[in-house]
């Protein structure tokens, strides 16, 4: 997709710094960091999110997570790291091309990216599994 800032850096128009590629898949680093060496992962080809992907690519998408992820911790000296996606606008998605975050994670680091917004009212957590399940047994 000419307009997509993620396929204008799989053709090299935009330039970046990689740290892995191979035939189908491209990682590097997030130009505006949330830690040093917080590293996107992309496929060459283009889909707009995980659910336009198809499940192989995805699960591509994690195998690579799973092998990048403590080459960058390693690199850069952090504890641990985390695997993000955000999928679709309200989700904090940017950039139309489905990527990873991998991001490296230092104790006390302050970042604090899931703040639990208290207890469901009562029922509602049944309630609410109820209708995931039911939704999943349709599909
Ligand atoms: P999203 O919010 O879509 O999950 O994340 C998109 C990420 O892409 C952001 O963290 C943003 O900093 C990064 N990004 C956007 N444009 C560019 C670019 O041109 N080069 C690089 N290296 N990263 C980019
Ligand atoms: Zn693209």
């Amino acid at each position: 997709m000419t307009s997509c800032v993620f396929c204008k850096i799989v053709a090299w128009e935009t330039p970046s710094q990689r740290v892995y590629e191979d035939d189908s898949y491209i990682a590097f680093l997030d130009i505006n960091p949330i830690n040093f060496g917080h590293t996107l992962i992309i496929p060459r080809k283009h889909y707009a999110n995980v659910d336009e992907a198809p499940e192989e690519e995805v699960a591509n998408l994690m195998k690579l997570a799973k092998k990048i992820g403590p080459a960058v911790v390693r690199a850069v000296d952090a504890d641990a790291y985390n695997i993000g996606v955000n999928n679709g606008r309200a989700a904090g998605q940017l950039v139309d091309h489905v990527h990873l975050h991998v991001i490296p994670r230092n104790e006390g680091d302050g970042l604090k990216a899931w703040l639990g917004r208290g207890r469901y009212p009562e029922g509602e957590m049944g309630a609410t599994a109820k209708k995931i399940k039911e939704v999943l047994e349709k599909q």
